[in-house]
């Protein structure tokens, strides 16, 4: 790997659909290709890569507001810092100031007109258990609200903000300057209100003239069944309170799952190993596995490979979208065992006599020297 930027793939290409696929085709194509790119299926060497690739990819189709997002911006860098932090899932105030960023300069909004609040982001960690069965709680959000002591006007009750003399109001002045190209105009921001457009004669004393405080909010939280690392649940108008009578902003709540001591999670689906011995496997067993429901009984057949993957339908996770459940994967890994008694020694000496084993005990040595003796050929 070289320090070379890698420019990403189309996330649309990636998972191989057009730009106006539908949800549900953009989950089928990713559930096929994850599926067949899955590293424990998969073991072409770059079957991992192009897994993370098709998974990164449907973190943001799946989503509706990411693809939203992505069909406007197009990639962006997690790296780059700004306001798009990790993705969509970055600082919202933080659009906005792009867009002053590239649009500012020209005429300005009108200062004293409302103006929408900013949307809040929570970051909510949640069980691993919560994610899939959903659950109620109660989030403690500090935002800013509007002064109810002034109404959001930031002057003293029974006072009333005046217009600014100096720029009529704009929160701008301008000045013209004859140069030898013609009258230049620009526009700075008004020095007397600092741009506000008014000046507050006597600050309201709750709020110290900002027409906002600072507050501690409940709100309850319903997590759905079925949500995922990373989604984001949108709580309409509980950000930030508006300007001047504008609307408040929206509350952003990206969930972050919690690691299961069993069981992984892929999606809907989920994964789990058990490690069974070698009797069990070489002979058969019926074993006891949870699910996430309880446990279930699960048939091992006789003759059964260490890797092997047993599905248990409808054991997984419910889809947040739509009816039926994922499944539960099982994998089995044969462990071999480290301390063995003399009879026990015995009794696979004898097991591999009769099959028929040339055993060579403690005799790592010379078990390499074969080896190189079959390579080299010598
Ligand atoms: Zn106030
Ligand atoms: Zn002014």
């Amino acid at each position: 790997m070289g320090g070379e930027t890698v420019s990403k793939r189309d996330y649309y290409e990636v998972l191989g659909v057009s730009r106006d696929a539908s949800a549900d085709e953009v989950k089928k194509a990713y559930r096929r290709l994850a599926r067949e790119y899955h590293p424990d299926v998969n073991k072409a060497p770059d079957a991992e890569e192009k897994f993370k690739e098709i998974k990164e990819a449907y973190e943001v189709l799946g989503d509706e507001q990411k693809r939203a997002q992505y069909d406007r911006f197009g990639h962006v860098d997690p790296n780059q810092g700004g306001g798009f932090g990790g993705g969509f899932s970055g600082d919202f105030g933080g659009i906005n100031d792009i867009f002053d960023m590239f649009f500012g300069g020209g005429p300005r909004r009108n200062p004293n007109a409302p103006q929408r609040g900013s949307d809040l982001q929570y970051t909510l960690r949640i069980d691993f258990k919560d994610a899939v069965f959903g659950k109620e709680t109660e989030i403690t959000i500090p935002r800013t609200e509007s002064c109810d002591t002034c109404g959001g006007s930031g002057a003293k009750p029974g006072t009333k903000p005046e217009t600014c003399r100096t720029c009529g109001g704009s929160g701008q002045q301008e000045f013209v300057q004859n140069t030898p190209f013609g009258r230049m105009v620009s526009r700075r921001t008004c020095s007397a209100c600092g741009g506000q457009g008014q000046i507050i004669r006597e600050k309201c004393g709750t709020c110290g003239g900002s027409g906002r405080v600072k507050r501690s909010r409940k709100i309850n939280v319903k997590i759905p069944a079925g949500v995922d690392e990373g989604a984001q649940l949108r709580v309409s108008g509980e950000g930030e309170a508006g300007l001047r009578g504008g609307p408040p902003g929206d509350l952003y709540i990206v969930i972050r799952v919690n690691p299961h001591e069993f069981f992984e999670r892929d999606g809907d689906d989920i994964y789990c190993e058990v490690p069974l011995t070698f009797t069990q496997v070489a002979l058969g067993d019926e074993i006891e596995i949870p699910t996430l429901t309880g446990k279930v009984k699960l048939r091992i057949p006789p003759g059964t490979q260490t890797g092997t993957y047993f599905r248990l339908k409808g054991k997984g996770v419910p889809r947040l979208r739509g009816y039926g459940q994922g499944d539960q994967h099982v994998k089995v890994t044969v462990v071999t065992p480290t301390v063995l008694n003399e009879e026990q020694k015995e009794l696979l000496r004898e097991f591999a006599r009769v099959s028929g084993e040339n055993v060579h005990e403690g005799e790592g040595k010379s078990l390499f020297e074969r080896f190189k003796k079959a390579f080299l050929g010598d």
